[in-house]
């Protein structure tokens, strides 16, 4: 920016302060009330915020006040910009200038305060570094935290659970990026890593931000540890580099080392159900395919009360188990909570009213410190107790394992409950935090302001008696004080003591002697009063924070208790049953539902057009060794894609330890599950639907194991017919093999040629989607039934969608020449005169072609 000639010491301190900020801050820079912004950084401000754009001397400026200010940051922050606050570090003296130090640094990725973040999902700061050896990575959500990294010799392995965790802000190494977008065809992993970056907030860092060996100081020095063996890392961990830049990158935003790390924990992904990022966007798991978080299988299956617990909802559906052991103990505990639904009902109540305790903490912990998060801890450990009492009614997991996750911590909550006042200030400069009769100082200070207070009221009245002044008024403004007013008609009956300070329209302003010593009490008072609230609020914040680990781990144990008793409301509403996994090869599920479009349809707008139409339940039955491939065949419209998807989504919701929506379920663990439907386009990537499909298939093909489950819509779409056939012929015949097993795949498709592959495939099965016909038209009964369908049912279809019965017609005698053997048909289309043929079979190159 062009610094004008002749700074002012203020501007001087200004650019100073800019200097040493990361490219792209915007800085707002506290003067008295306001908090400043200049040059471009007022321009930008004005545009994103629609604040006023004002000149000083020769320079854009633009100020906000400095109690709006969190009307603002948010609006940057979402914009993608980052924030700089810089505060005054001393008390103002006129005729000085005041020193002014930066405050933190606000970015997408490493906000805390609550008003910047979505509460019921993580925020998560994300750091990335690829090279020889594979993937590594760490992600942070320092509003909670919670700390993990990862390595993986393959970026697939890890890119599902980056994708699940959609971090609001990602660190790379300078240059990374512009790698990955240059990389050649073939490098399938930086093709992916440029998919994910792209749309992203990325913060590029020098290289050696992302070292090992630095990575590893930083990190246990953030963590308050001498070595990494107490999480099971060694400090050669590839992971390292990344988290140690997260940490790096998360002090500097702070000015300040982020006081609430704890753990560093390992995320493996041979330990999860990975989901590939186009198969999370395929099923809907996060949002829907509109974008939007309604129509997803998260909001589906939410019915958590707190906010932690709707993050952890979020993080068990971004890594699902592969542990049997704590999947069974999530859906025995739903039974449990099933079992007793009066108190469920009443656990359920009292869960609404814990605070967010992890982000509370986070808050503390690194000096954003607002009263009413005290007031938060007071009225969670207030509820612990009436927890405690329900869960020992509950079955057994439920009365022992838990009560001993969920500490009571007596003597902190009685102290809070003495200290802390029923309705907490938003700021602790207004006073009144701390209870009466707590603190006997602040109780003596307090009472000497109100003694003050009662003698100024008794002097009004005093004054107007001994004056004979009826409207005589004894009033305070915040510059000038304390003062009696006098109207103008009653001048004359002002006494000699009066000293007049100010005239104003209809008054006149006095003080007196003895009024302006009582101010200097009062005031003095009230500093006094304030001074010692600070002092013990402070005090009280350390209590809170000498309790944090328990604090956090009681925490945690009540959002899994919350999502748990979420889901077994869920399973009472929507009769889910409890499915059982185990390590077998089979995928059996009797009277399946699809759970998104089960509750769609009975939402009440839909109800309204659908004519309160049911879901129509249907069995699965797949098997590696067995039944390893259901190819299913039928109309569009009939249910496929809603089928297969069910499939997977009762696979997954298994694996999470939820309920499912299926009268019996029996699952042997999936590892993977792969999804290739609809043809969703990404022509803004460059990418054609077809080379979209390709990729997705190849994916499928160069991963899958005899574990995974595959679901296929349609394969082969994208292309001329006999192309997309016979593509989907060798898929087909690739996911079978020749081995003794494969993975469980289903497959939809509307080549009716396929359903011939049964003659040679052992392990392929032919489905088909009911239909009714009646006269000429056909009703979709949404039943699978085995076999191949007979027929396609387009036109019917066709008609169904409102294409004129002209065309129909005319497709029908084109359909019935085409089922005949005769090889052409008429071209009657009135633009197409004089009569021509057209062959309609394939000429000998497969292609057809006009003759
Ligand atoms: P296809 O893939 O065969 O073209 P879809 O799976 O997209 O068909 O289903 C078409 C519509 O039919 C869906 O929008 C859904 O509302 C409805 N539907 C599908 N399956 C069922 C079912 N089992 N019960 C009730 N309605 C269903």
């Amino acid at each position: 920016m062009p610094a004008p000639k002749k700074l002012t010491p203020m501007m001087k301190q200004y650019f100073e302060v800019k200097r040493a900020l990361p490219k792209g801050a915007i800085l707002l820079f506290r003067l008295g009330d306001f908090y400043e912004i200049f040059y471009e950084d007022a321009e930008i401000a004005s545009r994103v915020c629609g604040i006023t754009l004002t000149k000083r001397q020769d320079y854009p400026m633009a100020g906000v006040p400095h109690h709006a200010i969190e009307n603002y940051v948010p609006k940057l922050l979402a914009a993608g910009h980052k924030v700089a606050i810089c505060d005054q570090a001393e008390a103002a003296v006129p005729g000085k200038l005041v020193k002014r130090a930066l405050t933190r640094i606000l970015s997408p990725g490493t906000t805390l305060a609550a008003n910047q973040l979505d509460e019921s999902r993580n925020h998560y700061l994300c750091a990335l570094h690829r090279d020889k050896k594979g993937l590594h990575a760490a992600w942070l959500d320092l509003s909670t935290g919670e700390f993990q990294l990862a390595t993986d010799a393959r970026a697939d392995n890890l890119l599902p659970v980056l994708t699940a965790l959609e971090p609001a802000e990602l660190l790379l190494i300078e240059g990374d990026a512009a790698t990955w977008r240059e990389a050649p065809h073939d490098d399938v992993d930086a093709h992916a890593l440029r998919d994910f970056c792209a749309d992203r907030l990325v913060t590029e860092l020098p290289g050696y931000h992302f070292e090992i060996a630095e990575g590893a100081r930083t990190v246990l020095d953030a963590l308050g540890v001498l070595n990494l063996e107490g999480f099971g890392l060694d400090e050669k961990h590839p992971g390292l580099g990344p988290a140690g830049a997260l940490v790096h990158y998360a002090t500097e935003n702070l000015c300040a080392k982020p006081e609430n790390l704890r753990a560093l924990q390992e995320y493996r992904s041979a330990r999860t159900l990975l989901i590939d990022p186009a198969t999370l966007r395929n099923l809907e798991i996060f949002q829907s395919s509109r974008g939007s978080r309604a129509g997803s299988l998260l909001t589906a299956i939410n019915r958590t009360s707190t906010a932690a617990g709707a993050r952890l909802l979020e993080r068990w559906l971004s890594a699902p188990e592969l542990d049997l052991t704590e999947i069974r103990r999530r859906s025995a505990t739903v039974g449990e909570l099933l079992g007793e639904p009066m108190l469920l009902g009443e656990l359920r109540e009292t869960l609404a009213h814990i605070r967010d305790i992890p982000r509370i903490l986070g808050r503390l912990q690194n000096r954003l410190r607002n009263p009413r998060e005290l007031g938060g801890v007071r009225d969670t450990l207030g509820q612990v107790p009436d927890i405690h009492r329900l869960l020992s009614d509950f079955g057994q997991t439920l009365a022992t394992d838990y009560p001993a996750r969920i500490a009571e911590l007596p003597e902190l909550r009685d102290l809070l409950q003495r200290a802390l006042s029923d309705e907490m200030p938003t700021d602790i400069a207004e006073g009144g935090a701390i209870r009466s009769g707590f603190d006997p100082e602040l109780d003596r200070i307090r009472n000497l302001t109100r003694d003050n207070k009662t003698w100024l009221s008794e002097l009004e009245s005093a004054e107007q008696a001994r004056t004979g002044i009826k409207s005589l008024k004894v009033k305070y403004t915040g510059n000038f004080g304390y003062y009696i007013d006098v109207t103008k008609s009653n001048l004359h009956l002002v006494p000699d003591n009066y000293i007049r300070r100010q005239t104003t329209v209809n008054s006149e302003r006095f003080v007196t002697d003895e009024l302006k010593q009582k101010e200097k009490e009062i005031l003095h008072a009230e500093d006094n009063a304030l001074a010692r609230e600070r002092e013990l609020f402070a005090t009280l914040i350390e209590r809170i924070l000498d309790e944090s680990i328990t604090l956090s781990h009681s925490a945690a144990a009540l959002a899994e208790l919350d999502v748990l008793a979420g889901w077994a409301v869920l399973a009472r509403e929507w009769d889910y049953h409890q499915p059982e996994l185990d390590e077998s090869d089979v995928l059996e599920i009797t009277e399946g539902r699809h759970p998104v479009v089960e509750q769609m349809l009975k939402a009440p707008d839909t109800a309204i057009i659908r004519g309160n139409q049911s879901f129509v339940p249907n069995d699965s039955l797949l098997s590696s060794s067995g039944e390893q491939l259901a190819l299913i065949t039928g109309p569009n419209m009939a249910g496929k894609s809603t089928y297969i998807r069910q499939v997977a989504l009762i696979a997954l919701l298994a694996e999470i330890g939820c309920w499912v929506p299926a009268a019996k379920c029996r699952i042997g663990l999936v590892d993977r599950i792969f999804s290739r439907v609809g043809a969703s386009d990404d022509l803004a990537r460059g990418n054609s639907t077809f080379m979209v499909e390709m990729n997705e298939t190849a994916n499928i093909l160069n991963n899958a194991t005899d574990r995974s489950l595959i679901i296929l819509d349609e394969i082969g779409r994208g292309t001329s017919t006999y192309d997309g056939l016979s593509i989907a012929w060798a898929v087909v015949e690739h996911l079978h093999g020749s081995s003794e097993q494969g993975p469980r795949t289903l497959f939809a498709t509307h080549y009716q040629e396929l359903t011939q592959l049964d003659k040679h495939l052992p392990r392929l099965r032919n489905y088909s989607v009911a239909v009714k016909e009646w006269n000429d038209d056909i009703i979709f009964v949404h039943r699978i039934q085995s076999g191949a369908a007979d027929r396609s049912y387009g036109i019917q279809v066709a008609r169904l969608a409102g294409l004129p019965p002209s065309v129909i017609d005319r497709a029908k005698s084109i359909l019935g020449k085409l089922e005949s053997d005769d090889t052409s048909v008429e071209l009657s289309a009135p633009q197409a005169k004089p009569k021509k043929k057209i062959s309609v079979k394939p000429a000998d190159d497969s292609q057809l072609s006009l003759l």
